[in-house]
């Protein structure tokens, strides 16, 4: 293997120490800790899982924890009422979601009743906007968190060929507003890419954001570049992710693991949207460094 680990677990852990040691100033200023509400609407396992690391990592950074669990047959209506009281309530600074909702209920409807203010995920058409129009709003978690890794192992990007594979609006299309912010020469790929190898092989940064196991191997990729794999796969009970690690870590100059690479960074880029958001919401500068 030639290719440097780009260690996302230790700079998940540096930036989530960084936003802990912000929140008493923050709650000295304000009169109370930062707060998240975060929704979860059935009993779907993995979101599960996810709610709980979220709520622990919440109060770990002295943060407030509001965790709202709702029966899997809610209806919209009253998810929607749960979402307006979130909205109304001066505790909570931020309102997370968690995605899939079940089948009777509109996931961009509930979306759209977050107050942009609060909407930590960067999921509303507010932010979306925002980013898209280079306005400050608050950036999708995800994303966020690989333009983190990016910076800390490239400093300027600048001119770079960035690829991004994967063209969802919580993944793949903010992370490439993201590098287009960040002056990349950027290319979205997607399950319509005609010859995606040879698009993939021109970049100096690759995002992969699909979905499909070992999708991308070391022989798409041109020699140096840098890897960013932000698929979870779930192959015969272990975390895979879109990218080939044993080929690609041969040709990349530098490759996120799976796991250890992105998925850690989420939660510690949803702690610090939190703060940001409380910080925006009690009129006060965000903290530098984060
Ligand atoms: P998604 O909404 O399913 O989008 C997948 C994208 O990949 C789509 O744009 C699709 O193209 C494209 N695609 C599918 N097959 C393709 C192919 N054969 N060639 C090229 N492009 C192809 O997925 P997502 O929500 O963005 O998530 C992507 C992956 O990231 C998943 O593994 C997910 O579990 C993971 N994820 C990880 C984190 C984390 O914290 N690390 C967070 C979010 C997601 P079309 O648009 O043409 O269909």
């Amino acid at each position: 293997m030639s290719a440097a680990i780009i260690d996302g677990k230790a700079f998940a852990a540096g930036l989530r120490a960084r936003v802990a040691d912000a929140v008493p100033a923050f709650a000295a200023a304000a009169g109370r800790a930062p707060g998240l509400a975060v929704v979860l609407v059935g009993e779907d396992p993995a979101s599960q899982v996810y709610v709980r690391a979220k709520g622990r990592a919440v109060e770990a950074a002295g943060m407030a924890s509001f965790a709202h669990t709702l029966p899997a047959e809610t209806a919209q209506v009253d998810l929607l009422a749960l979402v307006r009281d979130l909205n109304a309530d001066e505790r909570v600074d931020g309102i997370l979601v968690q995605l899939p909702l079940p089948a009777q209920i509109d996931e961009a409807a509930v979306i759209e009743a977050i107050d942009p203010a609060k909407d930590v995920d960067g999921f509303t058409r507010d932010n979306a906007g925002r980013l898209a129009v280079g306005a400050p709003g608050l950036i999708p978690c995800t994303p966020l968190g690989c333009l983190m890794l990016l910076r800390d192992r490239l400093g300027d990007l600048s001119g770079l060929e960035a690829v991004v594979v994967g063209r969802s609006n919580i993944v793949g299309k903010p992370m490439a507003q993201l590098l287009l912010r960040d002056h990349c020469t950027v290319t979205i790929a997607h399950s319509r890419t005609r010859d995606l190898a040879e698009v993939v092989r021109r970049a100096d940064i690759v995002v992969a954001a699909v979905g499909r196991p070992a999708m991308i191997r070391g022989d798409w990729l041109k020699p140096g570049a840098t890897v960013i794999d932000v698929g979870i796969n779930r192959v015969d009970g272990a975390l895979v992710g879109d990218v080939d690690f044993a080929s690609a870590s041969q040709v990349a100059g530098a490759i996120t693991p799976v796991p250890g690479g992105v998925g850690p960074m989420t939660i510690a880029v949803l702690l610090r949207n939190t703060l940001v958001a409380a910080h925006g919401r009690a009129g006060l500068a965000p903290p530098e460094g984060l």
